[in-house]
């Protein structure tokens, strides 16, 4: 397995259209792999999730796991999901306001509304499709990421530029207890 380079924005991979994957490569031994390697560079840089554009692949695979993250205290758990050719199918009209970062905006904190709850369809790395629901943190999650696949970023959501803040003065003057 290898830790592979993460985009920053500016970088024009992160604001391209991601390409869908042949359901037929999904299995081959090279995707595989590549799976694993961007399940090992997010786990590297404690991030909750990574999408293939964020290590220069413009691919539509994104990768998700919450355990006891240090970037984000107190959210999760979510088991290591992973998302091939996602597709949100249907999102709650219910919006919740929170904090999101990402690991291609090095340094940022802002507040982005997004739908509490989902139903995403993808294949998972057999190369089966799957649908479910998601809510909550993870259903966050999920909304960055199909975002990271259509070239968004989540500066892109936030109502107000109000609320950027760096890290360092998110841990300072806004995150609680
Ligand atoms: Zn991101």
């Amino acid at each position: 397995m290898a830790i592979l380079k993460v985009a920053r924005l500016g970088h024009p991979v992160i604001r391209a259209q991601a390409e869908p994957i042949p359901k037929e490569r999904i299995v081959s031994p090279e995707f595989q792999r590549f799976l694993d390697d961007m399940v090992e560079t997010m786990r590297e840089y404690d991030g909750v999730g990574l999408a293939a554009p964020q290590v220069h692949v413009s691919a539509q695979v994104a990768v998700i796991e919450v355990t006891d993250n240090r970037r984000y205290p107190g959210e999760g758990p979510v088991p290591l999901t992973i998302l091939i050719n996602p597709k949100i199918l249907a999102a709650s009209k219910k919006q919740r306001l929170d904090w999101e970062g990402c690991l291609s905006v090095d340094e940022l904190r802002g507040q982005v509304p997004r739908a509490e709850s989902l139903e995403v369809e993808a294949y998972n790395r057999q190369g089966d499709k799957v649908r479910f629901r998601a809510q909550g943190f993870f259903a966050r999650i999920i909304q960055h990421e199909c975002d990271h696949l259509g070239g968004k970023v989540f500066l892109d959501r936030m109502v107000t530029l109000a609320t950027l803040t760096h890290l360092r003065e998110f841990v300072r003057y806004w995150q609680e207890g």
